[in-house]
């Protein structure tokens, strides 16, 4: 069983962009992370809502592809050694003494001497259909993200939903899957008028199924695996759908959740920061990234990126304290296994 209680210098809530720089600029200051997300993968907003757009204002890249940009920022994270804690949200904050104790869902315990929260809009989660027991089929034939295409290659796919991920995903699905089915309940979709247009010439040419006007119903299979969907219209006509995978995609919804009540100076569900050193209201908390509220805050990966060296700098003294902080560029420093 994985260890449950963890002791380190920074617990980072959020591993997206923003957190997972935090990582690298709190390594080359000799300060330990661990990393939560309520996702099951890093990347925040890039990974979960726009992995194959490109990102044309990162310094460096002229342009780079959001789930790339994540990817390198793992890399460069990596050689400070972060732990992970993926896929549960973090229920708890508990000052003890100086530090606090961070804890998520899963009972996972995090003793740390600062927190830097970098948690962007709030903890993301699915809008899950109202299906009765499709908590069963979760991770095993319903998906609500699709990390790799490949994972989906020669299968029957059920796609729900009218948005641009609906519509984005079938088209994709449909160059490496045994079939692809979309359902909807209405023939218009709010997709991108070009991507609607090729997916109903996918329709036409046989490579994609429009199943509409109808709607999820229920799921049949057993211990977690899909046999088929069943869909319904709106005089309640039932159809089914042989399937193995369901991918629902009704938008994800973010909440501040316990973020809210943990005595932060908020103002328009962000959390008040000095902009100088990403401090809170409560000593020993950061916060950075798209969650941070400051005059004139870009909500911008790269605003969040000087946010994170600021914070690792004011952090230091916490974690190192009489030790004396000598400004270094990573030029002069290197980085572990350089
Ligand atoms: C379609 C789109 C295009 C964009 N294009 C650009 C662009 O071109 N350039 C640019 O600079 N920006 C762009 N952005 C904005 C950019 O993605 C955000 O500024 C950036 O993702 C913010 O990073 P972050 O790390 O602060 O937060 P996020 O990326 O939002 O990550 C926060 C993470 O914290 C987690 N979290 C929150 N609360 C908890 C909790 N309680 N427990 C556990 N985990 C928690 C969330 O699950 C999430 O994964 C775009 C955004 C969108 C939606």
């Amino acid at each position: 069983m994985a260890e449950k209680s963890h002791t380190t210098d920074v617990a980072i809530i959020g591993a997206g962009p923003v957190g997972l720089f935090a990582v690298f600029e709190c390594g080359m200051l000799d300060t330990k992370c661990h990393v939560f997300d309520a996702l099951d993968m890093a990347g925040g907003q890039c990974a979960a809502l726009y992995p194959e757009k490109p990102i044309y204002d990162i310094p460096g890249y002229s342009r780079i592809d959001a789930a790339l940009l994540v990817e390198r920022l793992a890399e460069q994270a990596a050689p400070f050694d972060p732990t992970y804690h993926l896929g549960h949200p973090v229920t708890a904050l508990e000052q003890h003494g100086d530090g606090f104790v961070v804890t998520n869902a899963a009972g996972v315990r995090v003793a740390c001497r600062a927190v830097v929260i970098a948690a962007g809009g709030g903890a993301f989660g699915p809008n899950r259909p109202p299906l009765p027991g499709i908590e069963a089929f979760e991770g095993k034939s319903v998906f609500y993200l699709v990390r790799r295409r490949e994972d989906f290659r020669g299968k029957r796919i059920v796609i729900a939903g009218g948005g641009d991920s609906a519509v984005d995903w079938a088209l994709s699905l449909a160059e490496v899957a045994g079939q692809v089915m979309v359902v909807h309940r209405r023939p218009k979709f709010r997709a991108a008028p070009q991507s609607q247009r090729q997916l109903e010439q996918l329709a036409d040419e046989g490579k994609v199924e429009l199943v509409i006007p109808y709607q999820l119903a229920a799921l049949e299979g057993a211990e977690g695996w899909l046999d088929a969907v069943v869909v319904a219209d709106l005089a309640g006509n039932e159809r089914r759908l042989a399937a193995d995978c369901l991918l629902p995609f009704f938008g994800l919804a973010t909440e501040l959740g316990p973020l809210a009540q943990w005595e932060l100076a908020f103002d328009d569900n962000r959390i008040v920061v000095d902009p100088a050193t990403c401090a809170t209201s409560r000593a020993g908390i950061f916060a950075i990234g798209d969650i941070a509220a400051y005059p004139g805050k870009l909500k911008l990966i790269l605003t969040g990126f000087a946010e994170a060296a600021a914070a690792a700098h004011a952090i230091h003294p916490l974690v190192h304290p009489g030790e004396a902080l000598h400004f270094e560029y990573s030029t002069t420093k290197g980085v572990p296994g350089t």
